[in-house]
């Protein structure tokens, strides 16, 4: 399906957002620091994570963090799939870009639908800092996404 036939609608993203954030095993270090430094911002927010950054920005920053499960086992589709349904509302994702993955595939698809449904990704500490600076990080905001009820109602 062409893009330019993709027909949208606007939604608001709630003031609490559901936050995803992952990273790769070098970045780790990079994404617990930048989350300790914005620890009071990134609690008013729902946060989940693949498994390993969730358990161990909770062991670290003792903030709660829903872990799914670990990105190499399936937890970056997880991610991919809670965005297709509308549960994710901004996706901090510090990939490697020095390390070729075994799950590569999975964290395209990841990047793809995150871009589908116009959502705010940052891959790195100072788009990371853009983001949670800006006041749409604390406030509602609106964003076009696919209306795919409209979809349907043109294919069926
Ligand atoms: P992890 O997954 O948080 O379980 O390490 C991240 C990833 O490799 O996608």
């Amino acid at each position: 399906m062409a893009n330019k036939v993709l027909l949208k609608k606007t939604v608001t993203t709630p003031v609490r957002k559901n936050v995803a954030l992952v990273a790769h095993d070098n970045m780790k270090p990079e994404l617990i620091e930048w989350a300790e430094k914005h620890k009071e911002k990134l609690i008013k927010h729902n946060l989940m994570a693949t498994g390993t950054t969730g358990n161990l920005m909770q062991k670290q920053l003792k903030v709660p963090v829903q872990a799914l499960i670990s990105g190499p086992l399936g937890g970056d589709q997880q991610l991919g799939g809670l965005i297709a349904e509308g549960k994710i509302d901004v996706l901090i994702f510090f990939w490697d870009p020095f390390e070729p993955m075994p799950h590569d595939p999975d964290i395209k698809a990841l990047l793809r639908v995150a871009a589908v449904w116009n959502i705010p990704i940052a891959c790195s500490v100072s788009s990371a800092n853009f983001l949670i600076s800006s006041p749409l990080f604390d406030s509602e905001f609106e964003r076009r996404v696919p209306d795919y009820d409209q979809y349907l109602k043109e294919r069926l």
